[in-house]
């Protein structure tokens, strides 16, 4: 079950593509122009997007590319076309998958569970959650309980390598030739930003609440219980 927005301008054939993916247990939101689609995109985020090329206020790549502006949603043309180099340019230009009009009901649905697909196995947003801390790796800013953290660069890389680890067990030879690029060295320095990133966590090695220490193997970052 996914959220799809229909963006058709045609009553007729809008009602038919609702009726269409509701059948397939789809949550339909659906708009007749591309402003009320571009603003049901940022206001309502769907799971995907069906949309009509061919619509009365702005021009079908015009829409694309509007909707491109904010979103990443999964966006499906329809196109009443069936034109090589147009298809091909707004496949360039963002689209995900296109239908020739007139389609029907299964090969929209299935072209729709394949954008679906691809999207749901893209890759994790870079934002890690690990109970009340949370770290932003393209930001580069981390948070623990709603308040920022503020970490050296050697500590946050230190936190992002253990939060994408959450609930694992990472050596220090593993931080050492991974976080500190090393291939070899004493642990001391890594103990070092261990304690110090510890500190800024508000906890301590002997009370820890996220950075747990296992003694002899390493060290492993994992949610309060
Ligand atoms: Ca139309």
């Amino acid at each position: 079950m996914a959220t799809v927005l229909v963006v058709e301008d045609d009553e007729f054939v809008r009602s038919a593509i609702i009726r269409e993916l509701a059948g397939r247990r789809h949550v339909v939101r659906s708009a007749g122009c591309a402003l009320d689609a571009l603003r049901e995109i940022s206001q309502h985020p769907p799971d995907a997007v069906v949309l009509d090329l061919g619509l009365p206020d702005l021009d079908g790549s015009e829409a694309l590319k509007m909707v491109r502006g904010i979103s990443d949603v999964p966006v499906i043309v329809a196109t009443a076309r069936d034109d090589e180099a147009e298809i091909v340019r707004l496949l360039q230009a963002g689209a995900d998958d296109y239908l020739v009009k007139p389609f029907s009901g299964d090969h929209l649905g299935a072209r729709l569970e394949a954008v679906l697909r691809r999207a749901r196995s893209a890759p994790p947003p870079q934002v890690l959650r690990v109970g009340g801390l949370l770290v932003d790796v393209n930001r580069r800013e981390a948070a623990l309980d709603g308040g920022p953290l503020t970490l050296t660069r050697r500590e946050f890389d230190l936190l992002a390598y253990l939060a994408v680890r959450a609930d694992r067990v990472v050596t220090r030879k593993e931080l050492r030739t991974e976080v500190w690029h090393q291939s070899y060295g004493d642990d001391q320095t890594i103990d070092v930003h261990l304690s110090w990133l510890r500190r800024k966590l508000g906890e301590s090695a002997s009370n820890p609440r996220y950075l747990h220490t296992v003694r002899g193997v390493g060290v492993m970052l994992s949610a309060p219980r």
